[in-house]
């Protein structure tokens, strides 16, 4: 039996005008996704997406996992594809969920008619399918209220599509249309979370990660590098810019107030992030910042942070408590990766006191003291560009 996958675009809808451009990139990212396990094609009509395999004994399991994870769908399922007379539809309906009713006790069929050429309507359909179900299999009750599974018939345009397994969607936007944006990203838990919230909302992710040798090691960068190939089985490719740090945390060091050192620090990547981001058409800044976590989160460092940077800087875990983070963190399956214990560049160099209320004109008076431009393009010559494939 011939079997495809449907997938039903979910906010998308709302979208009127930029409804098109908003379906070419679903299909755009659905179609990369899928890539790597073989020829697919896959074609629109109303809110759906058909994605039909072009050669045989692809692995439609692997296919709806990951297509479970690309924005923009509400839900998916796979299908049989059946003729549409209504002996066909019942033989088929029969044979293809005989490894999901005989598990069950109740159900319920439920049907969408848009062909209306179709000589049964909706009520018809589930009436007398429900029956032929009943007596194929007699276990079972009908339930329409609670059932354990609802059978789906849907007469559409070429052919019918008989399903019983819908799976919720990753839901969000399309990766690419709300622009794009730079990750500042750690080997920490919150980073990651980011970077996949605001990919939900559409943003296509670059990320930028600041390394610190010979004070955090290659397995600190490794782990970065694990995380993103996590993150991005939701944000489709990645590019990692990877920027050398250390000149930078030891100038601030020797020349800048202990108590000054993480926020003169977090200003000099964003400056040098922001930077980056320009040079790659990213046009906002994505941190993993919740508020008051730690000293350099409080809203007057915040503050301090924010008066170098000259594009939006997105916080999307800004108003969360760990135990959210995390848990979003465990979904995504970065959290155990997260948790190694490597060094991080902004740990090496943790002052014994932090000020939680810098002043901004006291950090840029201790700014004074560094050779700004010379840091940075120094820190932007060394860049190492690694890219992250689903
Ligand atoms: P995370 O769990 O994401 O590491 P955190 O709670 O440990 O966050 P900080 O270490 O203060 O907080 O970092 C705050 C944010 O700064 C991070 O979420 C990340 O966006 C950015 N950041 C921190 N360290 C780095 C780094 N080495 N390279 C790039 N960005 C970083
Ligand atoms: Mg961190």
């Amino acid at each position: 039996m011939k079997e495809i996958i449907l997938l039903k675009s979910g906010e998308i809808a709302l979208k009127g005008l930029n409804r098109g451009s908003f379906e070419d990139a679903l299909i755009r990212n659905a179609k990369r996704r899928l890539g790597s396990l073989g020829r697919w094609k896959i074609t629109k009509s109303q809110s759906t997406l058909y994605c039909e395999p072009q050669e045989d004994g692809l692995d439609l399991d692997e296919a709806v996992e990951r297509l479970s994870k690309v924005f923009g769908f509400a839900a998916l399922t796979r299908a049989a594809v059946v003729e549409k007379s209504w002996d066909a539809i019942r033989a088929a309906a029969i044979e293809y969920l005989a490894d999901a009713l005989p598990y069950v006790n109740t159900f319920k069929v439920n049907a969408r008619r848009s062909d209306k050429q179709f000589p049964m309507n909706s009520p018809e359909i589930c009436r007398e399918l429900g029956g032929a179900l009943l007596a194929a299999y007699p276990h079972l009750k009908v339930d329409v209220n609670e059932p354990e599974m609802v059978v789906w018939v849907e007469v559409r345009e070429k052919a019918a599509y008989i399903h019983a397994r819908q799976l919720p969607g990753a839901g969000g936007l399309p990766v690419g249309t709300s622009g794009k944006a730079m990750l500042l990203v750690s080997g920490g838990i919150d980073s990651p979370v980011a970077g996949y919230m605001m990919a939900k909302r559409g943003v296509e992710v670059s990320a930028v990660h600041f390394f610190s040798p010979p004070y955090t090691s290659e397995r600190a960068k490794r782990k970065v590098i694990t995380l993103l190939e996590k993150m991005c089985a939701y944000t489709g490719r990645i590019k990692l810019y990877v920027a050398p740090f250390t000149e930078i945390q030891e100038q601030i060091k020797e020349h800048c107030p202990e108590e000054l050192f993480t926020i003169v620090m977090r200003r000099y990547m964003m400056k040098i992030a922001q930077r980056i981001a320009a040079q790659n058409d990213c046009t906002a800044l994505i941190t993993g910042e919740s508020l008051a976590q730690v000293a350099s989160q409080t809203i007057g460092a915040i503050a301090c942070t924010d008066a170098v940077c000259e594009m939006p800087v997105l916080r999307p875990v800004i108003g969360m408590d760990k135990e959210e983070i995390v848990q979003i963190a465990r979904k995504i399956d970065t959290f155990e990766t997260s948790i190694l214990p490597y060094e991080d560049c902004c740990t090496v160099f943790t002052p014994r006191h932090p000020r939680t209320k810098p002043k901004l004109k006291f950090v840029q008076y201790a700014e004074e003291a560094l050779d700004e431009e010379g840091l940075i393009s120094r820190s932007l010559a060394g860049v190492e560009e690694i890219t992250i494939q689903p």
